[in-house]
């Protein structure tokens, strides 16, 4: 690992959306979950058995993640629907194809962080994990 990654995160993140988007552990808030940064090709689906900060089990049962899919749609489908309109009102395209293909664009682009985030959102959600607040500032 190289250390520029490893010096990303260290001060709990009270936002619980800000937490998601940066994938933190949802205990501790402090962590990543994931070894790699999201544009690793090769290890950006790689994520840490547990917490190295709190030790926290980020995988709470087999094929717990399987889920994360239903969010990963959801993500997508919010997405498709955002560039599409926005597409639609900014350049009127001249033909519908033009549209169709600005819709397919952004969520392959951004393909890494939707998953990512998409596992996030299960954790934070269907883990059961409570967050333990701010050690350092009690
Ligand atoms: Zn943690």
């Amino acid at each position: 690992m190289n250390p520029t990654e490893k010096e990303i995160s260290r001060e709990p993140v009270e936002n619980t959306i800000v937490a998601i988007i940066q994938t933190r552990c949802p205990k501790c808030r402090e962590e990543n979950m994931f070894v790699h940064q999201a544009l690793n090709i090769k290890g950006f689906l790689k994520m840490h058995r547990s917490c190295p900060a709190c030790g926290q089990d980020l995988h709470p049962e087999p094929g717990f993640y399987f889920g994360a899919m239903y969010f990963s749609y959801g993500l997508n489908v919010a997405l498709m629907v955002t560039f599409g309109i926005a597409f639609e009102i900014l350049f009127h395209p001249s033909s519908f194809a033009l549209t169709l293909v600005s819709v397919f664009i952004p969520p392959l682009l951004l393909a890494p962080w939707n998953f990512r985030i998409s596992r996030a959102i299960m954790i934070y959600v269907l883990g059961g994990i409570k967050y333990r607040g701010n050690k350092s500032k009690a």
